[in-house]
């Protein structure tokens, strides 16, 4: 504290901004730890959207210790094979499945909305939840209860908050899960330009129905830096399509979804196979996602009372495959860290970060490299990838390049080392999260504080 040498004042009240991934896991492990959590969403309910992401490496024994790892089996995508189709539709090169499924140890791949969905039940009567609104406005209060004067001040005692619709509220911390273009980054740190790097690729994904009769099948369509892939997962009727494309950074509003379609349409116009049926796929669905690749690069995490996590903190952009998991691997440290510096913030937001730059920087790298596999710039290269797949499965040196995969995914799934910080059972052996008010018997580990 500066200006007393006293310890600040520990943390009991939390807010989050930001109901997906990153937010209810973290709001899982601060209510296990006796913290008071509300948690802000601007969706009017929980968003159901998205691709398929990867729990793999220190996000399955995370998912394991929080007691949601068979409700991710269960719902797993179960995606049995991918081709690569040509203009007219036929397979013309099939991924081997042991390069399809490269993997080294074990490895989850669910859909992104029925993750959301089951951290959300986790927490829903527990937690707090607000809908619909946002945070407008964060003011550090001191001691005095008088504002500090400094947007996101060390010296702190708590932060008032302000809505866009809701009534004003003081909480001893503010968390940042809102996403790679988070408002709390923004009104905490500033603009996102100053943090964001764009990895030159664009991204959209939707709903739409499965004309094809696909069964956990993927299909790719690729044209010079673009990519097409049509594909169904276990339980669900309909399909998803995605549509990716090569592009500087267009000026776009990442929640103007027509302008979105716009670029979309460009991007792809005049192209043969099923992309007319795709961009018309886009246009119709309710829960198109659309955004630019890019990485989050942030010298600090946290200010004061504020502090980032998930895509707000270090989006590693899809091309990673590890955004999904980073942010349950990210909950877990920061509310384990909170836990066990007895909600003193400066303390434990520091920890925070210490174990977890260099499982962020890992990912970050391989995202770069993914990226510039993941469209190819000639019809060429193209044709030469197709040839590599179909003669590939013949060849001897085929398990190495498996292998070489497989250790690339896992290098940065497993680039953390998970500590144990006392509360590691299940929430409760019929797997049903205690109400409010309940004291959860792992806490009785931690420092008085907490429990
Ligand atoms: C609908 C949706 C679809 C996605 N689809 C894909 C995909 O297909 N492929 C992929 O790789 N990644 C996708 N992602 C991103 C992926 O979920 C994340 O990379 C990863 O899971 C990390 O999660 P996160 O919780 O940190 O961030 P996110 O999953 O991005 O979640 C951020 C949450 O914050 C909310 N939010 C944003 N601004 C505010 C605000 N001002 N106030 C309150 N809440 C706010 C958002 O609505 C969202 O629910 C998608 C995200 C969303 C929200």
């Amino acid at each position: 504290m500066p200006g007393t040498g006293s310890r600040p004042r520990p943390a009991k009240t939390v807010l989050i901004s930001g109901a997906s991934v990153a937010g209810p896991a973290l709001a899982h492990w601060l209510h296990r730890y006796g913290f008071a959590v509300t948690v802000v969403e601007r969706a009017p309910e929980l968003r159901t959207g998205g691709y398929k992401v990867d729990i793999r490496g220190a996000a399955i024994e995370v998912a394991e210790r929080m007691g949601i790892l068979e409700d991710i089996q269960r719902a797993s995508t179960d995606m049995q094979t991918g081709a690569y189709v040509n203009d007219d539709g036929k397979r013309i090169a099939t991924l081997p499945a042991d390069i399809f499924g490269a993997r080294i140890g074990r490895d989850d791949e669910i859909m992104r909305g029925d993750l959301a969905r089951i951290l959300y039940d986790r927490t829903r009567d527990d937690v707090e939840y607000l809908f619909g609104d946002s945070i407008a406005s964060l003011t550090p209060i001191a001691a005095t209860g008088a504002p500090t004067g400094a947007a996101t001040d060390e010296g702190a005692e708590g932060i008032d908050v302000t809505f866009e619709r809701g009534a004003p509220r003081r909480f001893d911390i503010v968390v940042g899960a809102d996403g790679v273009h988070s408002t709390v980054r923004r009104l905490a740190f500033g603009p996102e330009e100053r943090f964001s790097r764009h990895l030159g690729t664009y991204l959209a994904v939707f709903s739409m129905p499965n004309e094809l009769g696909l069964d956990r099948e993927e299909l790719y369509y690729a044209l010079p830096n673009k990519l097409l892939c049509e594909y169904s997962s276990a339980g669900d009727p309909a399909a998803k399509g995605m549509m990716s494309f090569r592009s500087p950074r267009p000026a776009h509003d990442h929640r103007d979804t027509d302008r979105q379609l716009a670029l979309l349409e460009a991007a792809f116009e005049g192209d043969g196979g099923r992309t007319p049926r795709l961009l018309r796929a886009a246009r119709e669905a309710s829960d198109l996602y659309f955004d630019g690749m890019q990485l989050i690069e942030m010298d600090r995490w946290s200010s004061g009372r504020v502090v980032l996590l998930g895509d707000a903190a270090h989006c590693a952009s899809p091309a990673s495959g590890q955004g999904t998991g980073m942010a349950l691997v990210g909950a877990y440290v920061l509310a384990g860290e909170l836990a066990a510096a007895g909600g003193d913030p400066a303390v434990a937001f520091d920890r925070y970060e210490r174990e977890m730059r260099g499982y962020v920087e890992v990912n970050h790298r391989l995202a770069e490299k993914f990226v510039t596999e993941m469209n190819l710039a000639t019809r060429r290269g193209i044709r030469l990838r197709h040839l590599m797949l179909r003669i590939l499965p013949h060849m001897p040196w085929k398990n190495l390049v498996a292998k070489k995969v497989a250790e690339d995914v896992q290098r940065g799934a497993n680039a953390i080392t998970l500590k144990d910080y006392g509360a590691v059972r299940p929430a409760s052996a019929a797997g049903r999260p205690r109400r409010r008010g309940a004291a959860p018997a792992a806490a009785a580990a931690l420092p008085p504080y907490a429990a």
